[in-house]
């Protein structure tokens, strides 16, 4: 990702692609100061645009760093970016972390604080699973509690146990992983959040432990307009073999179908295909 041409904006400024780049001492690097947002903008607008900047903003005040700029200054840095790659249909990564400082120790409250945004295209997160279903691994590691990590920031450091639970099941042919908690409910992707139905309605953990996803919120909204009735609640793993359908969240994933978890299997239904379209449809208006 790093040769290709473009634009990324970093530090207030519009750069070149290729002179992104950051020095090997940068806090981020050794101890993931980092924190960031995934969006994609349809037709040239991003949808949630401002709900992914504050949130940016509150990520990174979870991790004790405050981001120098402002919402309305953000939001025009994701606009230049957009228009100067010049794609309609564009995925916006946008990254904020704590930079080189006078001591290469554990505290960094006298590192600067960075920021960058770059853009590009990117289909979809899952493929052919996005019509077909996606099929998912089941990981060892277990999301945190909130007393371990600061579990609802969209920050770096919990990414590490989405990594490797993403390569071991990309190992045995799955699309992506399905993580439990630490108390060993039912909890997300590595990087969506996860709905089931059952019966004519909908159930989706109560996101206690993991990011409350803007998706999963826009979807549940969805769901509750069409007068179905969505249960947030504790999902024990063995309710999985009763479940009749499921479906991922995500910004980059948006609702995609699963067809597999470990050895349960789900149809891709007329409420799963029903949502996704209708989700289609939302972003793009
Ligand atoms: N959980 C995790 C771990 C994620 O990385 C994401 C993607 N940001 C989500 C859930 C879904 O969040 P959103 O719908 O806001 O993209």
């Amino acid at each position: 990702y790093d040769d290709r041409d473009g634009k990324i904006w970093m530090d207030g400024q519009l750069i070149d692609w290729r002179d992104a780049n950051v020095h090997i001492l940068t806090h981020a690097m050794h101890y993931a100061s980092s924190v960031f947002e995934g969006e994609r903008a349809y037709n040239g607008k991003i949808f949630k645009s401002r709900e992914h900047s504050e949130r940016l903003k509150r990520s990174a005040e979870m991790i004790d760093f405050e981001i120098p700029y402002t919402v309305d200054e953000i939001e025009a840095a994701k606009k230049a970016v957009l228009e100067a790659n010049g794609k309609s249909d564009a995925y916006v990564r946008a990254i904020a972390w704590r930079g080189v400082g006078e001591d290469m120790g554990v505290a960094s409250a006298r590192n600067p604080v960075r920021m960058a945004i770059a853009s590009w295209e990117w289909g979809a997160y899952y493929g052919d699973a996005k019509m077909k279903g996606a099929k998912l691994d089941i990981s060892k590691w277990k999301r945190p509690s909130p007393e371990t990590i600061p579990c609802h920031a969209k920050a770096a450091g919990l990414y590490m146990i989405c990594t490797m639970s993403k390569h071991a099941a990309e190992a045995k042919g799955c699309s992506d992983a399905m993580m439990f908690d630490y108390r060993g409910y039912v909890a997300e992707a590595t990087g969506a959040n996860i709905f089931f139905v059952k019966d004519g309605e909908v159930h989706t953990p109560t996101p206690d432990c993991f990011l409350n996803g803007l998706t999963r919120q826009t979807v549940i909204g969805m769901l509750r307009d069409r007068g179905v009735t969505v249960h947030e609640r504790h999902i024990m793993p063995e309710e999985l073999e009763g479940f009749e359908q499921c479906w991922l969240t995500g910004t980059a994933a948006e609702v995609t179908p699963v067809g597999q978890i470990g050895d349960y299997n789900f149809e891709v239904g007329a409420l799963t295909r029903d949502i996704a379209q209708s989700y289609e449809t939302l972003v793009r208006s």
